[in-house]
């Protein structure tokens, strides 16, 4: 048995696939099988595998500083020119970045950060946030407390309260409207739910509401039209900031350079950024906010001393290098119109399988989307438990691809940004028999 603890495992698992190599959209097993990687491994390998002018600039980079850090006055040159650029492409107004490693220290660091700032400013009461049920935003004991998927609370104790944590309804319409109700009456009620929540707690305590602009991990949920805009209307109206979770939507992934530009999110106030930022061939996050919440940190400083935060990791110079030359090619190459159209034909092609019985939704925008399977197509009831959803995801693997089955039965489709045409009908193909397989073990 291996020493590993795998993350995010049934420990009663016994069937692992053991990835050897990789190539462009194909990834392989030990025994040289070849899989279609429809999940861009975790939502990340946009520019696919084996880019050789990636791996030419880290190695490159490991040869010239393997590392340095960005502590006591120290900075590099790669890690500045990264933070131009990105701060160039953000819709965040003069975006300052903090570099971190993952989607879940990134959030953390924006906890601390929304605290420091409102600590220094003189309004330390103003530390709540507002989550969605449904979201994932990560697993540290802070991201996990942001994200709404109740599996990622379970036997942990985490510090809801001690934290700020509030959570208003999921933008879910398949999910969540009552009966009879259209989708412009439950946008109206749940963003009323919203408003009530803030004056309920008051505006006064509440720092920041966070969304990913579509969901991703707990099933690809594109919200209704003109959910954001009228969520946008209440925060600004208490004075509450918009802090987008990009780390899936962002560069590219939703048919535009970020999903709040695909979901008419306007100028967000505090962005978080990772997976695709290095390609995952780094792990490298940001956690950026407005210019002028970070020069009023450094005027007010004297209020509350250092801000006390930082990981050895933070701005390493390898993955800062490679994530600049990610950011270079997805310019030069037109990465994100190539996405945008080839998305657009994914989003098709998914939804030709609308009429199987097994299909309850289609949803996605872009190059990201799901199908939710379902026990009865015409009330949408749900599956009770995630047997279908993983027999489903098994069965792709037999057909030679790769996804991941989330929140219970859906499968995810999210293939690294540089697909063709001909890779999504590959992986609608595959996809047709495998769900043709999941037909007959539910029928069994
Ligand atoms: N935020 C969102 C929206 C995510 O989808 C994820 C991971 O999937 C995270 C945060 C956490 O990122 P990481 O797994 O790099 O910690």
């Amino acid at each position: 048995m291996s020493k590993i603890i795998y993350p995010t495992t049934n420990f009663k698992a016994t069937n692992t696939l053991t990835i050897e190599r990789g190539e462009g959209a194909y990834v392989y097993d030990s025994n040289g099988n070849q899989y279609l990687e429809a999940l861009a491994g975790l939502w990340c390998t946009s520019l696919g595998y084996n880019n050789r002018e990636l791996v030419e600039t880290a190695s490159e980079q490991m040869s010239k500083l393997s590392f340095s850090h960005m502590f006591g006055g120290k900075t590099h040159q790669v890690g500045i020119d990264l933070a131009e650029k990105l701060s160039a492409m953000v819709p965040v107004e003069n975006a300052k970045i903090f570099f971190g490693n993952s989607g879940s220290d990134a959030n953390d660091t924006h906890i601390k950060m929304l605290r420091y700032y409102f600590n220094a400013i003189g309004k330390p009461e103003k530390f709540k946030i507002i989550s969605r049920e449904r979201s994932y935003h990560g697993v540290t004991i802070a991201a996990a407390s942001l994200t709404g998927l109740p599996p990622n609370h379970t036997h942990f104790d985490l510090p809801f309260e001690a934290l700020g944590v509030l959570r208003t309804d999921a933008p879910h319409y398949y999910r969540g409207a009552l009966p009879g109700e259209t989708e412009t009456q439950f946008v109206d009620r749940i963003t009323n739910n919203l408003e009530q929540l803030i004056l309920k707690e008051g505006a006064n305590t509440i720092a920041a509401f966070i969304a990913e602009p579509i969901t991703g991990a707990s099933g690809v949920i594109v919200p209704p039209a003109g959910y954001y805009e009228k969520v946008q209307a209440i925060l600004n109206k208490h004075d509450i900031l918009f802090w987008a979770d990009e780390v899936i939507t962002g560069f590219g992934r939703t048919g535009n350079d970020f999903g709040c530009t695909t979901m008419n999110i306007q100028k967000p106030d505090m962005m978080t950024l990772a997976k695709q930022l290095s390609s995952a061939y780094m792990p490298i996050s940001a956690s950026v906010i407005r210019g002028d919440m970070y020069e009023a940190m450094i005027e007010q400083s004297a209020n509350v001393g250092v801000f006390g935060h930082g990981y050895t990791y933070s701005g390493h110079p390898v993955a800062c290098a490679v994530a600049l030359k990610t950011l270079e090619i997805y310019e030069r190459d037109n990465i994100f119109g190539h996405a945008a159209e080839v998305g657009d034909y994914m989003q098709k092609r998914l939804r030709e399988f609308a009429d199987h019985p097994l299909v309850g939704e289609i949803r996605g925008k872009g190059m990201i989307g799901a199908i939710e399977m379902v026990a009865n197509k015409q009330t949408g009831q749900a599956f009770n438990n995630g047997a279908v959803g993983a027999f489903a995801q098994q069965a792709c693997q037999t057909h030679g691809m790769i996804t991941r089955s989330v929140a219970g039965s859906s499968l995810a489709f999210c293939p690294p940004l540089i697909v063709t045409e001909a890779q999504i009908d590959e992986m609608i193909e595959k996809f047709g028999k495998a769900l043709g397989d999941t037909l007959g073990f539910v029928q069994q």
